[in-house]
């Protein structure tokens, strides 16, 4: 019978080197906890990954990741791993219509939540009637109970708050197609409604926009360092076929013990490789079966000349939703489609051509310009489809086997997001540790007294 050593009783095995894994490991590592890392790819960094474009020979993301002002997790990592100056920051959002009409939503002199306000009110892409329309929704989004929305859809929602079609596509479903991944007709209410309390309306800087400086893979590679400097072990190239309460086994049949063990890897893969004795008693296993994928689709363009002066835009009303910006002359720009289902089965030509048709409709200086390159991501397991029927799906960090889950599909009341996925690596560094969320988790920004005030009113006289 195998001994296990001393050291082998105390560490803690975290099985996959996304930002939760990374998230995880850091956190025990600065502990003093010894903790191995196994990561079954080259490169840490998960989904949120780059790639060396043989074509070309570039170092491309898979696709624009963007923070926000309220993913005050993620940003803590970012900070731990030494990379936060690494994101560059916009409070505009830019909408651009078929035309090229812009406007721009800017938080103004008004305190949250009506920051806003003002720039929402000059807005050129919403007609009077329809930003009185927003304005109501916003208003019964801010007081809305998200457990009692969990199980209705956000369309079913917006049905319920007088939204029409036009206002549906012209703003709620392009943000939250692109918060969520999900387009409302499926969209569980609950999350959609998160998105505008917490990254709209609670705090004036909630909705900034952090976008990397760097190629995606530069920032977690960073994470290789950070992690061993506080005492952590690293094993990349290292896939695990079997995790249990207390030992995985890699696919090499090396069996490695543990005091506690963390698994990171996504629930497609999680359902695969957690212990069969575990998945009977264990019902957080059993539903992880229920949850299903949501595909977000980006595509890398360059042109032989400027197209876009301006960091990032909406597109309103186009099937590519959202551009950014990649160098500072404006000649590669970064398409975005979340929610992607009726792109994936198309091929790259035919992506390419709808995308640069999108973008010549919306910038002018595009329709003149020649494409030299269009390169398409498919990723067809992007994010959890976060539906009403997720929700009870998500699993939670412990349960009886002992097991402990990361990743961005576990329940933190985040959806399935860098900001999750790092909350998820948190509490299972705390669960190992024996410590509370407290300890585990950096708090959201602070509600501004006024939103703070008016919900608590809300609450008070019984508002929905
Ligand atoms: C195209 C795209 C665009 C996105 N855009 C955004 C965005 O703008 N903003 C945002 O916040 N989020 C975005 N996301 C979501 C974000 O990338 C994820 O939520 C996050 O990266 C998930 O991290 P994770 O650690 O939970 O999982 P993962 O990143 O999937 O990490 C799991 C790790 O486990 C490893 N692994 C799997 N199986 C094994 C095994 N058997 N043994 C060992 N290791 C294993 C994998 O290789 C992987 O490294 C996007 C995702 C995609 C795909």
């Amino acid at each position: 019978m195998k001994q296990t050593s001393k050291s082998e009783n105390e560490r803690v095995i975290v099985v996959g080197g996304g930002i939760a894994g990374i998230a995880a490991a850091l956190r025990l590592a600065e502990e003093g906890v010894p903790t191995l890392l196994l990561e079954t790819r080259r490169k840490l960094g998960g989904r949120a990954t780059s790639f060396d474009d043989v074509r070309t020979g570039e170092r491309l993301d898979n696709c624009q990741h963007i923070a926000m002002g309220c993913c005050t997790n993620y940003l803590d990592l970012l900070d731990r791993l030494g990379v936060a100056d690494k994101i560059a920051w916009s409070r505009d959002i830019w909408w651009i219509e078929p035309g090229g009409r812009r406007s721009v939503v800017r938080p103004g002199p008004l305190p949250a939540p009506a920051h806003f306000g003002a720039s929402f009110l000059r807005a050129r892409f919403l007609s009077i009637d329809e930003k009185f329309a927003i304005a109501l929704g916003m208003h019964h989004a801010a007081y809305a109970d998200l457990d009692a929305c969990a199980s209705i859809t956000f369309a079913a929602w917006l049905e319920r708050h007088g939204q029409s079609p036009s206002v549906i596509d012209k703003f709620w479903a392009p943000v939250v197609v692109s918060a969520c991944n999900l387009w409302p007709d499926r969209l569980a209410a609950s999350e959609a409604l998160h998105v505008f309390q917490e990254g709209f309306l609670a705090h004036r800087d909630a909705a900034m926009i952090g976008v990397p400086t760097t190629p995606l893979v530069e920032l977690y590679d960073e994470a290789e360092r950070v992690i061993a400097r506080a005492g952590g072990e690293l094993k990349l190239g290292e896939s695990v076929t079997r995790v249990s309460t207390n030992e995985v086994e890699t696919a090499q049949g090396e069996r490695l013990s543990a005091q506690a063990v963390i698994c990171a890897v996504p629930f497609e893969r999680a359902v695969r490789i957690i212990d069969e004795r575990a998945k009977h008693f264990d019902g957080r296993f059993s539903k992880l079966g229920e949850l299903e994928h949501s595909p977000i689709l980006g595509i890398h363009l360059v042109f032989d000349r400027p197209v876009m002066d301006v960091p990032h835009a909406a597109l309103v009303g186009m099937g590519t939703q959202w551009l950014f910006r990649k160098d500072d002359a404006g000649t590669r720009i970064h398409a975005v489609i979340s929610g992607a289902f009726d792109w994936m089965p198309l091929s790259e030509e035919e992506i390419v051509a709808r995308v640069l048709s999108d973008v010549r409709a919306c910038l002018p200086p595009a329709r003149d310009a020649e494409l030299v390159s269009g390169r398409p991501v498919k990723e067809k397991r992007a994010t959890l489809a976060p539906t009403p029927q997720s929700i009870s799906a998500r699993p939670t960090t412990t349960g009886p086997s002992g097991i402990i889950l990361a990743g961005d599909y576990v329940r933190t009341g985040w959806p399935s997001t860098m900001e999750g996925a790092a909350r998820s690596g948190y509490l299972a560094a705390a669960a190992a540790l024996g410590r509370d969320e407290e300890w585990a988790l950096k708090p959201s920004l602070a509600e501004a007294p006024l939103y703070r005030s008016a919900r608590a009113f809300a609450h008070l006289v019984g508002a929905s």
